[in-house]
């Protein structure tokens, strides 16, 4: 397989992401507007007990994209809010009987671990609500004397959709028909909720900026203009992705359920007070399911790192399962999908140590050094396809696909010994750059069982160059390379690696 025979789709698209847009409704290259950094808000989890895996499919969706933008040669701004202060994390605090500091300190210490098991890239920026309430408050200001939010008698301070035309235009909820007659267009609290996780009914709410004290808050109150009390769930994001990432950015993140209302209210709070776009792209991953319904803590199906960790499996199985769906469909979760992923990491992880001992020390496990190993469009020769796939919508299903494909040509032809060591040392970097893209860290290899004749045959070469007789070590080398096995030497002894096409003892 000459080198220069192989396509490389990846030139085609210009080695740029492209990616659906909700907003528009169409698949968009993601370019930074300011020609330098690609700039990222994603709206991060409520800190009052552990992320489950829904969660993290898309917080692992979100890191493949920055990956490959990174990859891709671009830089990358990356904020992820954490909120630390709603109606969940005081109420549980309470019955934790902790501060809301405390409580929510340790679900984010959790949340990193997580994280980290799972080889998310750390945000640049993970900024907090509790720690943002002067910005929150400078923006409900600005909302008010703008004419688009109003407070009420007990202190509170609403947002009044009926003053922002454009409101909806994100769930486009005129084309779902949805009226306004419950909520006078002209009234300022018709209709309202201070609820945060109000649903699309059938009418349009006013929704809370701010939240008068209540009793049940206990000590988890800020002073401002209007009284004591807290923000609302809509107001953080607004406010600290603009101080973070500026009035307008790139691209806005999150999962479906967001949509609405946080993301619509989110854009009618920035774009009212700023008169700018607030972000050029939305990206929504959908939700990962388990036997069909909604993971929830409510039905009990819902499934955490540290679960699947107790029932044998790691974190890399759970983030292969994770990201093997395409982000714009559900995904089912099933334990026997973990399963599966153990085989295919192992199916990978041998093929590389094959490449590797083929290829010598020049190659380095490439996807751990993922900012740094950069292949240039054209530069593509073997795992070019499963590249375009990730370009190509985050097609990270059909990426995977081609890189089983790509590893049975390799093999192939390895087989027939039709790959100079340049080429396989080629083959190496580009699977290291593609799993580099999918965050996907190779378990070791399993040793394998080499017939009677192989291993006595390894025995006495590992004896000979004990002896330092590398002379005749060497051709005992040769001789195993002739039957279809290569050595690697470690301090300790010898490893046997199949080559391609050989039978093995097992
Ligand atoms: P939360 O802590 O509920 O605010 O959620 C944090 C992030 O996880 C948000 O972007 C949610 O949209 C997302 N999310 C919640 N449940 C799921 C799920 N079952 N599948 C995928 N993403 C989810
Ligand atoms: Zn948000």
């Amino acid at each position: 397989m000459p080198m220069t025979e192989m396509s490389d789709p990846s030139a085609r698209s210009g080695g740029r992401l492209h990616l659906y847009d909700t907003q528009t409704r169409s698949i968009k290259a993601l370019e930074p507007m300011d020609g330098k950094t690609y700039r990222f808000y994603c709206c991060g989890p409520t800190v009052y007990g552990p992320a489950h895996i829904g969660n993290f499919r898309t917080f692992l969706l979100q890191d493949v994209m920055r990956r490959v933008l990174e990859l891709g040669g671009m830089k990358t701004r990356h904020v992820r809010n954490i909120t630390d202060v709603d109606d969940k994390t005081i109420r549980d605090s309470q019955q934790a009987g902790k501060t809301l500091k405390e409580f929510t300190d340790y679900w984010y210490e959790r949340l990193k671990k997580d994280a980290g098991s799972l080889n998310c890239l750390d945000p640049h920026m993970e900024p907090g609500a509790v720690a943002h309430i002067p910005e929150q408050i400078d923006l409900i200001r600005s909302l008010i004397e703008k004419g688009h939010a109003y407070s009420t008698e007990d202190g509170s301070v609403y947002y009044d959709v009926s003053s922002w035309a454009d409101y909806g235009k994100l769930s486009r909820l005129k084309d779902r028909q949805i009226t306004t007659d419950s909520s006078p267009s002209t009234a300022q609290g018709g209709n309202r909720s201070d609820s945060d996780e109000y649903e699309a009914r059938d009418s349009l709410a006013d929704f809370a900026l701010w939240k008068a004290r209540k009793p049940e808050d206990g000590d988890n109150w800020w002073d401002s203009p209007w009284g004591q009390g807290r923000p609302g769930w809509h107001t953080e994001c607004s406010a600290m992705s603009a101080k973070y990432l500026g009035k307008s950015f790139d691209l806005h993140s999150g999962g479906v359920d967001l949509i609405f209302p946080h993301h619509e209210n989110e854009i009618a709070q920035s774009e009212s007070c700023h008169c700018v776009t607030f972000a050029g792209h939305w990206f929504h991953i959908e939700h990962l399911m388990v036997d069909g319904g909604k993971m929830s803590k409510s039905l009990g199906n819902l499934y955490t790192v540290e679960d699947l960790e107790k029932r044998g499996f790691t974190p890399m199985e759970v983030r292969y399962v994770l990201i093997s769906g395409h982000y714009r469909q559900q995904l089912n979760f099933t334990l026997d999908s973990l399963k599966a992923a153990r085989q295919a990491l192992a199916k990978i992880s041998r093929f590389n140590q094959v490449l590797k001992a083929v290829a010598g020390a020049g190659v380095p496990d490439a996807w751990k050094t993922v900012v740094k190993k950069r292949i240039e469009p054209g530069g593509w020769h073997f795992f070019g396809a499963a590249w375009d796939s990730l370009l190509d919508d985050l097609n990270t299903p059909r990426a995977l696909g081609d890189v089983f494909s790509a590893i049975r040509k390799v093999e192939k032809s390895m087989a027939a010994g039709e790959l100079s060591q340049e080429q396989i040392l080629a083959a190496a970097t580009e699977l290291g750059h593609v799993l580099g893209a999918l965050g996907l860290v190779l378990p070791e290899p399993e040793p394998v069982n080499a017939p009677e004749d192989i291993r006595q045959l390894a025995d006495r070469r590992w004896e000979l160059r004990v002896a330092k007789d590398w002379e005749q070590s060497d051709k005992l080398r040769d001789e195993l390379k002739e039957k279809g096995w290569h050595v690697m030497d470690g301090r300790e002894g010898y490893q046997l690696v199949p080559l391609p096409g050989t039978v093995t003892g097992e």
